[in-house]
């Protein structure tokens, strides 16, 4: 594949899906989804059932808003079709399984066939190209492996573009920073939090990573994440840090990525097609306006995704990059409908918590939510978060009129009450991979 360099360090993978003429491309989609629909007719007859109910024939999708008369599929869809329900070949024909760790009820399990694989190494392969990877960068991955999909889906697109790969994964954290240095490692990936974790470990055993490490780049998601937690961790590796996206239902991290312009993220839409409904009624929204993100698979074998509602909630962005790509881009998203809290009555999500968290200096992005519910009475809202070292030294006086500011600042933001408890540097728990940023203690009390 040829590899034309744009501006910056980053460059396009497949310059001919990549920036191929919206025409062309909406010619490649409906043919694609016409299959793909065919396909899960024929196929799935979880699929064929659901069609046939809203009186719908493969034959009806012509165009490409004809998708507006497929059914949704919802994460609830692949627990009642535990495990291969969805499947649309054989096992035989499936050489990877993956599924996301549900903490209540079954998995969600994703089948990949060989042409599934390819195909996720070649989207991820787009994503390090944004960044400017190539075969002569040494990346390490620490996005666990095993059946999440970030660290084998990022294995794959990494190894395809011929960069030398470090595959520790999580954990084993001062081992992290020893190879990083000793490896000449120039490219990292990872969840943010587990990021600042390896950070926070080397200012601990006073490694300086600006100056020691030769990391320029990293790639970061499977989590949402702030401006805020971007700039720190740019700041403390001296990197570009690029958020990704995806999801195991529609692949793995590669549905989505930024490019060097940092002004959303292109979305794969030769494979991945985008839509923007309102989450009530199920309409497409107008371009720009934000709503809950939908994918429809076009071109996945094992699992041939129709209308999957994400949860997400984003604006989709047609207006031309100048990196070059066509593609359309999502917003970076601020929480997944699953992660948001309703504390009395009021939406929150943890990331309007973290962005007034990280503008206060002195606070770090280590922090967590606490809600709990005594008998008949009103939610309470705790949030933790650690102070760093400079803060810690300058004591009790300086403290207490932080956490005065952040009360209200949380009120101002959120539109309640919370209790603001600054720690001690290091007092709360780390993660290896996804942290938890919600402790929920009204479920516990049921
Ligand atoms: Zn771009």
């Amino acid at each position: 594949m040829n590899q034309s360099v744009t501006e910056s360090q980053g460059y396009i993978w497949n310059p001919l899906a990549e920036t191929m003429p919206r025409a062309e491309l909406t010619a490649l989609q409906t043919q694609r989804l016409r299959q793909q629909v065919t396909r899960a007719y024929e196929r799935v007859p979880f699929y064929r059932q659901a069609l046939e109910q809203r009186g719908v024939h493969p034959e009806d999708i012509r165009a490409l808003d004809d998708i507006e008369r497929l059914p949704f599929t919802v994460k609830d869809d692949f627990r009642t079709t535990y495990p291969y329900g969805l499947f649309a070949v054989p096992l035989k024909e499936v050489v990877r399984l993956h599924a996301s760790s549900g903490t209540t009820g079954k998995p969600v399990v994703s089948g990949y066939t060989r042409a599934d694989m390819a195909m996720w190494g070649e989207v991820m392969a787009r994503t390090f190209a944004a960044g400017g990877v190539t075969a002569d960068d040494i990346f390490q991955n620490f996005y666990g492996y095993g059946l999440f999909t970030g660290g084998l889906g990022a294995h794959i697109g990494a190894e395809l573009i011929g960069a030398t790969v470090v595959p520790i994964s999580g954990g084993l954290t001062r081992r992290q920073v020893q190879l990083m240095e000793d490896f000449g490692v120039t490219a990292i990936g990872g969840t943010p939090s587990y990021t600042l974790v390896v950070a926070e470990t080397a200012a601990g055993e006073g490694v300086d990573l600006r100056s020691r490490m030769k990391v320029r780049v990293g790639f970061f998601g499977a989590e949402p994440w702030t401006e805020g937690m971007r700039r720190e961790i740019e700041e403390r590796f001296g990197l570009e840090a690029f958020d990704i996206y995806g999801l195991t239902e529609v692949i793995g991290p590669g549905v989505a990525a930024e490019c060097s312009q940092h002004q959303g993220l292109h979305i794969n839409e030769d494979h991945f097609y985008p839509e923007v409904i309102d989450p009530e009624s199920g309409k497409r929204l107008p371009d720009g306006e934000a709503g809950e993100l939908v994918f429809t698979c076009l071109t996945r074998e094992a699992l041939p995704l129709l209308r999957y509602r994400t949860r997400d909630r984003v604006a989709l962005l047609h207006d031309a990059c100048p990196c070059g790509r066509t593609s359309v881009r999502m917003q970076r998203v601020r929480g997944r409908t699953d992660d948001m809290l309703i504390v009395r009555g009021v939406n929150i999500f943890p990331t309007q918590i973290e962005q007034v968290l990280l503008s206060h200096p002195g606070l770090t992005s280590n922090y967590q939510i606490l809600v709990d519910r005594q008998r008949d009475q009103l939610d309470e809202l705790e949030v933790q978060v650690e102070m760093d070292e400079a803060l810690h030294d300058k004591g009790g006086e300086v403290i207490g009129a932080l956490q005065a500011s952040v009360t209200e600042d949380l009120r101002q933001a959120l539109g309640l009450q919370a209790h603001v408890l600054i720690a001690e540097p290091y007092h709360l728990p780390r993660s290896e991979g996804k942290v938890k940023r919600v402790v929920d203690r009204r479920q516990l009390a049921g």
